[in-house]
């Protein structure tokens, strides 16, 4: 039994389509309103791990925010919610689809072609607080690739946010949550932490290079994202785990 737990929260896109990775302005705004409510401390991915890594828990009641791919919805919509309840946040990038969209190969049909931010947007977000991760130039497989262009991937998308933004990038997050150790061995030694697809909680025996996280989309009903840390949804957790792996079998 672990000491404390964590949810870190995976979002992708905040707006009015509906689709498995988007969730509206007006339900992501209710739960931030909720989780300050309920006295949530929402702390940066950076303090989870100083907490993983030297074993001080976090504060009570914390809780991480996380965005994948960098769609540019996050800064007309989301941004202005941060700000306004002084949340930390990191937005993983795609980094060779920024200023495009996401139409990287082999997206699923159940995914909406949606604008990416621009780097002019990416910089003012870095400006006011927001984090930036890398998560591959092209949104690749990465265990389908080979040596070379899986170096490629996670070294170059980390180079070019750097350049862009003038400091180091040191978490990441893996497509797809796909990984196997060679992809890991590669992200451990060009980043301090990294995210995976995994559902559960971050706990101080989370692996700091595949911390668990909790897709927004299981939780988007209001019933269940407020049972976010309790028995109830504990359960329910552990009850979509199995079908997330199958829903991720059946879209490898
Ligand atoms: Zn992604």
């Amino acid at each position: 039994m672990s000491r404390w737990r964590v949810p870190v929260l995976m979002y992708h896109a905040v707006c009015p389509e509906r689709s498995p990775i988007t969730i509206s302005a007006g339900e992501f705004a209710w739960q931030m309103r909720w989780l300050t409510d309920e006295g949530y401390q929402v702390i940066a991915l950076q303090t989870l791990l100083r907490s993983i890594l030297g074993g001080t828990p976090p504060p009570e009641r914390s809780l991480v925010i996380t965005f994948d791919d960098g769609l540019e919805s996050l800064y007309t919509d989301v941004l202005p919610l941060l700000e306004g309840f002084g949340f930390p946040a990191t937005v993983f990038l795609v980094s060779g689809h920024c200023g495009g969209c996401n139409d990287w190969e082999r997206q699923p049909g159940s995914i909406p072609l949606m604008p990416m931010l621009s780097w002019e947007q990416i910089r003012e977000m870095d400006v006011k607080g927001v984090d930036f991760g890398a998560h591959t130039i092209n949104h690749q497989r990465l265990i389908q690739q080979s040596d070379q262009e899986v170096e490629r991937q996670i070294l170059g998308s980390k180079e070019m946010i750097e350049r862009k933004l003038g400091h180091e990038v040191d978490l990441f997050a893996y497509p797809y949550g796909q990984l196997d150790d060679r992809v890991k061995g590669i992200v451990r030694k060009a980043f301090i932490g990294a995210c995976g697809t995994k559902l559960g909680f971050a706990d101080e025996n989370s692996d700091p290079f595949e911390i668990k996280r909790v897709d927004i989309h299981y939780f988007k009903h209001r019933y269940l994202f407020r049972e976010l840390s309790n028995p109830v949804g504990l359960l329910y957790l552990s009850l979509r785990r199995p079908l997330r792996a199958i829903r991720t079998a059946l879209h490898p």
